[in-house]
This record gives structure tokens, sequence and C-alpha cells, in this order.
């Protein structure tokens, strides 16, 4: 089988129109690995694609076009062991709310054909922490509870890679806390756990590797660290005694970006450990710009993604490192 846990190539999904409206094209030809024994994140704003992509996976969409394999199993060609080396936690929650969580998880085991003696129903509920509800109604749980118990039945076949879709929507702090925690758990145990999340600080604090999905493309794909490490940089904003269009902006090989934002509006971006906004206000004026106003800012992750997510579809020059690299 192939290095990866999940292997996407050139996905594309595009939905039929309803009444009214034409047909949306919801991935625009995704491409990328999950590394096995990863937490990975797949980040991007809502209707970015990312429950697209999680249903495809999880044989709930049909593909436009492009190839998925989980576990090297090609969700096509051997859709049955695709199917038994992933498991699913949907966005929205749905149970039948006359079950209790014990039976849930043994009609789930039935479902996969699991015999009654191999079943894992009670050490699932253990580990989800809902023991002490095993025989209450479906429909008596919390919100964090259903959640929990949902992340059980997608575990009851065992299955090496765990896919959790937009896990903490609606949770509260304290119940995020416990599922993060489950989530380290069966890292832990060798599990390769994907997650979709909005949530910037959900992504950089559980996931080793991070993909950004906006409008159906993938605009990033790096290591959280190199992710983070972009948010070493400073921004100076930088308003000059003339207007920028008949002038050669100025330019440093240590400046990672320098875009006009008005007519006499620059901001030019660098590296903190590189240069001190001092050096860069030295050589803007050294290149003969008189400085007329300034304003600094620190990049964060935030700034990182809105600079991804606001690049795509604009001219080539306009893409960002990271998107050239992913
Ligand atoms: P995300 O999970 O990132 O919020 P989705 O994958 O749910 O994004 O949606 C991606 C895009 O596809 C959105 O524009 C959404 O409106 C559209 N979409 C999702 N499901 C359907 C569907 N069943 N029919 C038509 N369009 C859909
Ligand atoms: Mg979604």
């Amino acid at each position: 089988m192939s290095e990866a846990a999940i292997e996407i190539r050139d996905l594309v999904k595009e939905y039929a129109g309803s009444k009214g409206t034409g047909p949306k094209l919801a991935l625009n030809g995704v491409s990328f690995d999950v590394p096995q024994g990863s937490v990975f994140g797949l980040l991007g704003p809502n209707g970015a694609g990312k429950s697209t992509l999680i249903n495809i996976m999880a044989g709930l969409v049909n593909k436009t076009a492009g190839t998925v394999k989980i576990w090297g199993h090609d969700i096509d060609a051997d859709h049955r062991n695709a199917k038994l080396n992933i498991g699913i936690v949907p966005q929205e929650i749905v149970f039948d709310p006359f079950f209790t969580p014990f039976e849930v998880l043994e009609n789930q085991g039935g479902f996969y054909g699991i015999s009654k003696a191999m079943r894992r129903s009670e050490e699932l509920l253990k580990a989800v922490r809902l023991e002490d509800k095993r025989n209450a109604y479906a429909r008596t749980l919390s919100g964090g509870m259903k959640r929990r118990l949902l992340i059980a039945k997608a575990m009851v076949h065992s299955p090496p890679i765990l896919v959790l879709d937009e896990p903490t929507a609606g949770v509260d702090v304290e119940l995020r806390k416990q599922l993060w925690e489950l989530v380290g758990e069966l890292n832990a145990e060798g599990v390769t756990v994907v997650l979709t999340t909005h949530y910037l600080e959900e992504a950089e604090e559980l996931c080793e590797r991070i993909a950004i999905i906006n409008h159906g493309e993938l605009i990033a794909n790096k290591p959280t660290r190199e992710l983070v490490g972009m948010m070493g940089e400073k921004i100076v904003a930088v308003t000059v005694d003339r207007d920028l269009e008949d002038a050669a902006l100025p330019s440093d090989p240590r400046f990672h970006k320098i875009e006009t934002v008005g007519e006499r509006a620059m901001e030019i971006t660098f590296d903190k450990s590189e240069m001190t906004a001092g050096q860069v206000l030295a050589l803007v004026q050294q290149q003969g710009f008189a400085i007329e106003d300034v304003s600094t800012r620190e990049a964060d992750l935030e700034d990182v993604f809105v600079q991804l997510t606001s690049e795509v579809g604009q001219a080539p020059e306009g893409q960002s490192e990271a998107a050239r690299n992913a």
C-alpha cells in the first residue's frame, strides 16, 4: 500500500444545480496526502468544500472526477476495503432518539458484521466517557455527549483512520477540551485523525499538519509550525509623498511582500528576525520616498489565513509563498 493514510488526487465535485441555481463547483481539483499516524487539519471557511470532501471519503457524496485512496484502497475499485479503513463523524448529528448509547454501538457493530463476542461497545463507551449513559435514550444526551457517542460509533470497526467533520461546532469550551483529549488518546494509540474546522486556533493546537481549502481549492498544505512560522512576519504600512503608480516600489531581498494598498500607500511584509521596522523605513527613504505616515502590526495565523484565502483567483504574482509551495 502507499505510505499515505489518505491519498486524494485531482478531486472535483460539481453539484447539479437545483431550481433557480446553476451547478456548483464545490471542489476544483484538490490533491493532497494525509500522512499515516498524524493529526491532520483541513481548515477553511464555511462553504469551502470541507464537508463535500469528507462526504466523498465516506461514500455519501459521489465525486465528479479524481481519485481517493483510503489506506491504499481506491474508493471506487475497492469500495469495501476503503470503507473498512475509515470511521467518519459527520458534521450533522443524527441518531434514532430511542436507541441507547449501548444499542447505537451494538447496531453499528452488527452493520459491520462484527460478531457479538468481538464487539467493543463497553470499551468504546468507556473511552468516550459515556459508560454511565449506557442505557439512556440518545435524545436525552447533551450535544457534547452525542458528539462523543458519534466518535465511538465511528470507531466500532476499529478503523486506522478517524475523520471528524467540525467536531466542535456548537460545543462549549469544556467539552471541546474533552474532545481534544479523546482525539489525542486515539492518536497516541496510532489512529490517524483528520478533522475539519473553521477555527484557526483549534487547527493550530491539535494538528501537526494543516491544509487550507477555500472555494474548493487547496491553497496551503504545510506542517503547522511552518504556517505558524509565517506569523513571525511583521507588516509596515507606509504612506509616501507621491503616487506609487508613477514610481518603482522600494525593494529589498528581505521584504517578503510589498503591495500597494492605495495611491500613495503600501504594505511591506518582512520577518521580525531578519530586520526591524526602522530598517524597512530607512530603505524606503533611501530609495527616494518621503514618508508621511507609518503604522505597523504583527501577523498572526488569522493574517496568514486571510492572506492565503484572499489571494486565490488573483494574478499569479499575487500568490503567496505558501500557495506556491502547497
Ligand atoms: P464546508 O463544509 O467547507 O462548509 P461544503 O462542502 O458543505 O463546505 O459546501 C461547499 C459548497 O458546495 C457550498 O457552496 C455549498 O453550498 C455547496 N453544496 C454543498 N452541498 C450541496 C448540495 N447537496 N447541493 C448543492 N450544493 C451543495
Ligand atoms: Mg462543513
